[in-house]
């Protein structure tokens, strides 16, 4: 019976990586009130099982109530990293089977990005994100395979800023150009444990830090991507096998106001918007299996290209800040992901 069991629970597993290929799911997360925000003014007016949101703006009557929305899932704000993490590790897991995984984290600046990626300054092991505990899985999965398959596990961490990359493990922070289609240029380093990977991404937030404006404002005007590179031999085939997991933790993406900014502001916020809007196009020309797809419109697609499409599969965090003054970044923030959501992905036909 607990074969049985293992059976069925392997399947269902199955099924949904079979599911996940080619396809992006959207994710939708709302963050708890934090202290000394108001929580009677929220905008989520509900949360159903089956992925349905309905936003309002209990501040306007009438026309401005209720929008709907349908998600793949939608995560209260009391739910755990651990159980938003159950939910994606069969996905991370298929990294080692080969796979090629995105992640993304979307949204505006203070709805939970970092949070859910990372977690927060000085985490707990209950507070992980996503990338402490999708390493530790990766480690653990592949040390109970040793027997028949050995794996070496390296990561990778750059930023795209103003459309430049940097890496943020090499010494300084070069900058470097996509090289083809991932990013070979930058650091790779070999990881063999979780506290190996806390001490890096240490590394990663130090020389992030070093830029000439403060990090809470420059990260979240930035891209941080950190890519989990896996290569697995079996012992009795000989066969190599390769997946890499990128977890993207995106730029805000609130809408600056072109009037009120100028220089290096405007800049950034322009940058921001043509980045977004190239990973939104990238997403549904891809949907429409359209023969060219737009990867080179913008840094992180050219980085992501072979992440995105074809059997690479595809999961969005859209972050929502349920207070209501946050309304129309909301509002904005969910249009786009049902933009992007319930769309299958076609064959990528790169368009090299
Ligand atoms: P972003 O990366 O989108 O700018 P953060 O991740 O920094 O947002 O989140 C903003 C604040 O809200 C932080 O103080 C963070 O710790 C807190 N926060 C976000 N999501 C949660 C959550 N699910 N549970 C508890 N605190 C959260």
């Amino acid at each position: 019976e607990k074969y049985h069991g293992a059976l069925a629970e392997n399947r269902k597993l199955f099924n949904e990586i079979q599911e996940l290929k080619g396809n992006i799911r959207v994710y939708c997360r709302i963050r708890p009130f934090r202290p000394g925000e108001d929580d009677k003014s929220s905008s989520v007016e509900y949360i159903g099982d089956n992925g349905e949101l309905v936003l309002s703006n209990p501040t306007k009557q009438g026309k401005e109530g209720g929008k709907n929305f349908t998600f793949n899932k939608v995560f209260g704000p009391i739910t755990t990293q651990d159980a938003v993490f159950k939910d994606i590790q069969p996905l991370i897991r298929s990294v080692l089977d080969g796979y090629n995984v995105c992640i993304f984290a979307y949204g505006q600046t203070g709805s939970g990005k970092t949070y859910t990626m990372m977690g927060p300054e000085k985490a707990t092991e209950k507070e992980w994100g996503v990338n402490y505990r999708a390493l530790n899985d990766l480690f653990n999965i592949s040390h109970d395979r040793r027997d028949t398959i050995t794996y070496e596990l390296c990561v990778q961490m750059i930023e795209i800023y103003n459309e430049q990359i940097r890496d943020l493990l090499g010494s300084g922070g070069n900058t470097i150009q996509p090289n083809g289609l991932a990013v070979p240029d930058a650091t790779m380093c070999p990881v063999t444990s979780t506290s190996h990977v806390i001490e890096l991404m240490q590394t990663g937030h130090d020389n992030r830090a070093m830029s000439a404006t403060a990090l809470n404002e420059r990260s979240s005007r930035s891209h941080s991507v950190v890519t989990i590179h896996v290569r697995g031999q079996d012992l009795k085939t000989g066969n190599t096998l390769r997946g890499a997991l990128h977890l993207v933790d995106l730029a805000g993406s609130e809408r600056v106001d072109r009037s009120a900014v100028t220089g290096d502001r405007l800049k950034e916020a322009q940058h921001i918007n043509k980045s977004l809007a190239a990973l939104g196009d990238v997403i549904f020309s891809l949907s429409q299996k359209n023969a060219h797809v737009p990867y080179r419109n913008s840094k992180l697609t050219q980085v992501l290209q072979t992440s995105l499409g074809g059997h690479a599969k595809t999961l969005m965090f859209v972050q929502v800040n349920p207070d209501v003054s946050s309304y129309t970044e909301t509002l904005s923030t969910l249009k786009f992901a049902e933009r992007v959501s319930g769309v299958e992905l076609g064959v990528a036909r790169s368009n090299k």
